[in-house]
């Protein structure tokens, strides 16, 4: 296994040291199995306090490194996280459960993090100009905001991680980071990786903990902590912004979603099937930006539901050891929520239509569902799903479509569907939501700003967007006269 240590578990990482935490440790457990893949540190709010001191210590020597230098840390991490390419997505695949396709297709989405920022680290470019009264200027520059907590979720155990940490240590930030409980080994991985790659002491600190609140709540309470940007569900992100409104903490929230997969009637269903079997099962349906409803047109919905439904049943699920399509879900927890809202939907009048087999046995499991005859105003089609089951909806007008689909506090991803670009282009505008996919099942690159509108989040990472997060914006007057 690519993280492991020689003796004891030191796995809180601060200023520069790798130490034991002390709470104690806990156990990380791997989905398919159900087996202890590690023991890690537990981190507690004194451990965080030593990683804020840390943090704190070492801003102004980073804020004052040259770009350059900060970019070339960055370029350096990309290519290590490349070289490791492989032992990373083992790792991914251990604590999160997900096939090894998908583990190997977020490492290399989770590594372009750095390549991006490295090329951005340069380019933080202000302003210069005449006011316009005359006779005075106007420069306009940024700064790095300061030390920032960073707070990650399990279902993207390496671009969560990076998709943070890139743009901070970019924009001359220097962090405090704590990965979700159930997968911290990633980040304690990719931390390894940055060491190598030559971080200053005190530029990154990790704090793995089970006992999330208490740590997270210390940081947003610590007036050196000026920056909190979480990933994770709604509800935690909401907690979080109360506390950040306590201290009017710059929060960047990336929470989560619920989004639309619509059909049109001219679709091409070979273009449909595909893309909503990657919209939907990557990491089993574990993604915020899962398409968690599917609006197919009346006139395509038997044909679209068959070939749908076919491809549904063949997916092979199990370990991804052993080179399976589907992982298990991540929690037995999971498995009975889904499992539930499932035979709620049923007992409601929807249909399962078509299923794949699951293993027998140890692991987290729940087989990809399709359900058809499901109501526009369903729970199933409310909630956020989080794992393989696809409820389908027929539509007819656009209007109603349309009524359907932004009937709904989240807004992070939508898919469209057309043989026409036009009318996909002309559904995809008044959707509200951050991110549509058109034609496609994957919205994520870390070139293009990924963020929720309404109650899936507060600002933007990726792009050039995912660096101001970062920064703030100063300006300063000159009389130029004298
Ligand atoms: P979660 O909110 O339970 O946990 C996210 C992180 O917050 C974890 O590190 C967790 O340990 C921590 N946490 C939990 N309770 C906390 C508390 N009271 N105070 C402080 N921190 C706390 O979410 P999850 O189950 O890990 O992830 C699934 C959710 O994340 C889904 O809703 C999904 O849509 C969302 N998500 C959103 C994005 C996005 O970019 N918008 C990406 C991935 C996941």
């Amino acid at each position: 296994m690519i993280y492991e240590h020689d003796s004891g578990r030191a796995d809180v990482f601060v200023g520069g040291r790798w130490r034991p935490g002390s709470g104690g440790e806990f156990d990380v457990l791997d989905p398919a199995t159900e087996a202890v893949v590690s023991r890690v540190s537990d981190g507690t709010e004194a451990d965080g306090a030593a990683a804020v001191d840390a943090a704190a210590e070492a801003f102004p020597a980073w804020a004052a490194t040259a770009p350059r230098e900060r970019s070339e840390l960055l370029r350096r991490t990309f290519e290590l996280m490349l070289r490791d390419r492989e032992a990373l997505a083992v790792l991914i695949s251990a604590e999160n459960g997900k096939a090894l396709a998908d583990a190997r297709g977020e490492v290399t989405y989770a590594a372009e993090f750095f390549r991006w920022f490295a090329e951005e680290a340069v380019r933080t470019a202000g302003d210069f100009g005449p006011a316009p009264a005359g006779g005075t200027r106007t420069v306009v520059t940024h700064k790095p905001v300061g030390v920032a907590a960073l707070v990650t979720p399990w279902n993207f155990p390496a671009a969560m991680a990076t998709r943070k940490l890139a743009p901070a240590l970019a924009a001359g930030c220097t962090t405090v980071l704590k990965p979700a409980s159930q997968t911290p080994l990633t980040t304690l991985a990719i931390t390894r990786l940055l060491v190598e790659a030559g971080l200053p002491d005190g530029v990154v600190n990790v704090v793995p903990t089970r006992r999330s609140g208490p740590l997270v709540s210390s940081w947003l309470a610590d007036p050196r902590v000026r920056k909190v940007s979480f990933t994770g569900s709604t509800e935690v992100g909401r907690v979080l912004l109360g506390q950040a409104a306590d201290r009017v903490l710059n929060a960047s929230m990336e929470l989560g979603g619920n989004a639309p997969f619509v059909i049109t009637a001219d679709a091409d269903l070979d273009i449909a099937v595909e893309a909503a079997m990657v919209a939907k099962f990557r990491g089993g349906g574990q993604a915020c930006t899962a398409a968690n409803r599917f609006y197919v047109h009346e006139e395509v919905a038997e044909a679209f539901t068959d070939r749908f439904g076919a491809e549904v049943g063949k997916l092979s699920v199990g370990a991804a050891a052993e080179g399976h399509d589907i992982g298990p879900l991540i929690s037995a927890h999971a498995v009975r929520e889904i499992g539930a809202l499932v035979d709620r939907a049923v007992l409601a009048g929807a249909t399962v239509t078509h299923r794949a087999p699951v293993p027998d046995g140890a692991g987290f499991y729940y087989p990809p569902t399709v359900l058809t005859g499901v109501e526009p105003d369903a729970e199933i089609v409310r909630s956020e799903i989080f794992g393989p089951v696809a409820p389908l909806v027929t539509w007819s007008g656009e209007a109603e479509l349309l009524r359907m689909v932004n009937d709904t506090e989240m807004g992070l991803a939508a898919y469209v569907v057309s043989g026409e670009l036009g009318r996909a282009m002309r559904l995809a505008e008044r959707i509200d939501a951050g991110m549509v996919g058109i034609n496609r099942g994957l919205v994520s690159d870390p070139s293009a700003p990924f963020g929720g509108m309404k109650q899936s989040g507060l600002g933007r990472e990726g792009a050039r967007a995912g660096l101001e997060e970062f920064l703030e914006t100063q300006y300063f007057t000159i009389d130029w006269r004298g």
